[in-house]
């Protein structure tokens, strides 16, 4: 950082558990189990859960990777059928696919919302789609009035990945309810947290009572009964985790309002700045900001994205240039299509043609090159965003051609 940096402030560091965490793991630490099905944390996390999320049926889990693993299991995804996923997300979203032998394929986004672009998606459906998966990435919802459409029209399954948008609204209405199937992360990095630990939910009754089977090696705890019928992992919750999640939740709305506040505030005044474009919510939606993405736009500047990075983070500017270092179809595991030991049993036995190095989004290759992240975070003060607003300002008008 240079001197007098202009966010002459330390980061402001939210506190994160508190009284209601301890205060449920105290009533925990009498029960006389810690298996969720035992105990009574689970019960209030779901309970909690149900009370901000109306869904029929819900599964608490390890992490937001098995909620989306257990989602594409109990879909009763075939080998070599295919769900169409965003290029930018997390790894997570993929990785259950590919363990229940399906086949990510890979759609670009739009160039201001980061999402699925439903035209796109609209392309590369084939007789073996069978969902697709929404992720609200950094708390943006997704289009979901022109992807459940397209859902419809081709007879898919939409899927929501919401583990980056906790407290994210479409249209009014929380994100999950849209699609057929819904799941959320409790990482340490999202906006609640439990250490580790997911959520998977649906309306579907056929669908919602299989969850808790393809998250616990398919035993059916409420008769007792093991033989499973089927494979399954153990993605089980605990009850320290169902315990510090529960309480987590409680807060949700605070937490979201707070950087819902933080990102219309940032918005609001980079409006005008040269060259930026800043991320778009569509009228009605709310934005969670899990992160703050924005743009710089090409042969306005001076600077290279990295230099731009670098001249915000001298002026004090928590940020980070750029996102993922490249699509998730980039990432070397896809390339080598090394999924099984060097091996991928269903294109090697012809159920899918699947050619990652052939893969091309050229808008999300083009966004994870020129995008800024701002780091928001629900202890940020009006005058703590001021400081970070007028540095960005400044940092463009000075690299500004
Ligand atoms: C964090 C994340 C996941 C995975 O969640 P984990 O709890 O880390 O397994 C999946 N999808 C997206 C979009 C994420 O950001």
């Amino acid at each position: 950082m240079k001197p007098n940096p202009i966010v002459d402030e330390l980061l402001p560091s939210p506190r994160r558990w508190g009284a209601e965490e301890l205060s449920r793991l105290t009533e925990m630490v009498g029960q006389s189990s810690l298996f969720y099905w035992q105990g009574t944390q689970t019960a209030h996390l779901l309970a909690e859960f149900r009370r901000q999320y109306p869904l029929a049926y819900a599964f608490p889990c390890s992490s937001g990777s098995a909620a989306l693993h257990i989602a594409a299991a109990a879909l009763r995804l075939q080998p070599g059928e295919e769900v169409i996923v965003p290029a930018i997300t997390d790894m997570g979203s993929v990785i259950g696919i590919l363990y229940q032998q399906g086949v990510p394929v890979f759609a670009d986004v739009d160039p201001r919302s980061f999402n699925l672009d439903p035209a796109d998606v609209r392309r590369r459906i084939t007789p073996r789609t069978r969902a697709i998966m929404a992720v609200h990435l950094a708390g943006n919802p997704c289009d979901m009035k022109a992807l459940t459409a397209i859902a419809r029209e081709h007879k898919l399954v939409v899927i929501e990945d919401c583990a980056q948008a906790w407290g994210a609204r479409w249209q009014g209405e929380p994100v999950g309810l849209q699609g057929e199937v819904a799941c959320y992360s409790f990482n340490d990095f999202k906006h609640i947290s439990c250490g580790d630990g997911g959520m998977v939910a649906t309306n579907a009754a056929d669908l919602g009572t299989g969850l808790a089977k393809w998250g616990d090696k398919y035993y059916d705890r409420s008769t007792g009964g093991r033989d499973p019928g089927e494979l399954a992992p153990n993605y089980r919750i605990s009850e320290p985790q169902a315990a510090v999640a529960a309480a987590q939740l409680a807060k949700l709305g605070g937490i979201v309002a707070a950087r819902e506040r933080a990102g219309k505030f940032l918005t609001a005044k980079l409006a005008d700045a040269p060259g930026l474009l800043l991320p778009q919510v569509r009228a009605g939606d709310t934005h969670s900001y899990w992160f703050y993405l924005l743009r710089l736009e090409p042969g306005r500047f001076r600077a290279s994205r990295d230099e731009f990075a670098e001249a915000l983070a001298a002026e004090g500017v928590a940020c980070a240039a750029g996102y993922l270092s490249r699509p998730v179809y980039q990432y070397p595991v896809f390339q080598n299509h090394n999924f099984f030991a060097g091996y991928w049993p269903v294109r090697e036995l012809g159920s899918t043609t699947m050619d990652y190095r052939q893969v091309s989004c050229p808008v999300a290759e083009d966004i994870l090159k020129d995008c800024v992240k701002l780091t928001v975070n629900e202890a940020m003060t009006e005058t703590y965003l001021a400081k970070v607003a007028s540095a960005v300002r400044q940092v463009a008008q000075r690299l500004a051609k």
